[in-house]
């Protein structure tokens, strides 16, 4: 299979890895958004989070809090953002993956939270709810 994150998983190509164990794989992002910027790697190939089950959910994400509080301990960051991004627009290699950035004062990497509550009403709030939940 033509993937990247799997040819790197194989050894095909090097990566600096930090961390692996029987499901997951854990290593610098080649692109560094900010210091430390770690992708953690399910080892079997699943696209995006549309095609994990909760096993593997499961045991993939059982990794994060040693690599975010090694991370946390090497770089004495002021925060970390936990990103995973599906299909568009963000999504560029398509063999699932987490993104951990820690954050430092005055970096470059930017997150926008625009808050949209003075769009809503109790009854909106209700309609999206109810439309997840049908679909559960
Ligand atoms: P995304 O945009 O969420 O799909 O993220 C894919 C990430 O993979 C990007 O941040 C790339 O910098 C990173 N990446 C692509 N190729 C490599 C590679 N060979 N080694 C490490 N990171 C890579
Ligand atoms: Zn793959």
């Amino acid at each position: 299979m033509n993937c990247i994150f799997c040819k790197i998983i194989d050894g095909e190509i090097p990566s600096y890895k930090i961390y692996e164990d029987e499901n997951v794989i854990a290593f610098l992002d080649i692109s560094q958004l900010t210091k430390g910027h770690t992708l953690v790697v399910p080892k079997k190939h699943v696209k995006n989070v549309y095609e994990m089950n909760e096993d593997l959910a499961s045991k993939v994400f059982q990794s994060v809090p040693k690599i975010a509080n090694a991370l946390k301990k090497a770089f004495n960051p002021i925060g970390l953002n936990v990103i995973n991004n599906n299909e568009k627009p963000h999504q560029s290699v398509d063999h699932f993956h987490i993104h951990l950035v820690p954050r430092y004062e005055n970096d470059e990497f930017k997150m926008e939270f625009i808050n949209h509550q003075d769009q809503y009403e109790d009854d909106d709030y209700e309609k999206v709810l109810n439309k997840i939940k049908n679909n559960l």
